[in-house]
């Protein structure tokens, strides 16, 4: 089990040191914000639809190391996803940080588990999956840069 739990930890620690998808997307079409001021951390989302689908994505923000490890797993996660795909990976990423139940397979947004048994920082772990689900229910539209 340590094995596992090591691995996990790599899962977070690799996204903190190498964010995947970070900074503003040029042409993004949809945008949305959040912040978690008991922390004091902040995310915005940019998305690009391809139709229906997540055609690219990025995010940007400051805030803890679950906080900035969550957002970088979660532009991964949804990638090429539609609103109904996304809203269904956010609840099994919630299940997982609420309940700490790691699916049977291993999957990277279950390293995030460990966060049930601090309460406090569900909302660090959550925050850019609502600020994503916000841009998803968002009309297209030019986004300043
Ligand atoms: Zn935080």
């Amino acid at each position: 089990m340590s094995d596992l739990t090591d691995l996990y930890q790599a899962v977070i620690l690799d996204h903190n040191k190498r964010p995947r998808n970070r900074g503003k997307l040029p042409q993004a079409t949809r945008v949305a914000s959040g912040d978690n001021p008991t922390c004091g951390d902040n995310c915005t989302v940019y998305l690009k639809m391809e139709g229906e689908k997540i055609g690219e994505i990025s995010f940007e923000g400051s805030g803890c190391a679950i906080s900035q490890a969550s957002a970088s797993l979660m532009t991964t996660q949804l990638q090429g996803k539609t609103l109904a795909e996304a809203e269904s990976e956010f609840d099994e990423f919630k299940n997982i940080v609420t309940t700490g139940e790691e699916p049977a397979d291993f999957s990277e947004v279950a390293a995030f588990a460990g966060v049930h048994a601090f309460p406090a920082r569900i909302k660090c772990a959550t925050l850019s999956w609502h600020a994503a689900i916000d841009a998803l229910n968002k009309p297209d539209q030019p986004v300043e840069n």
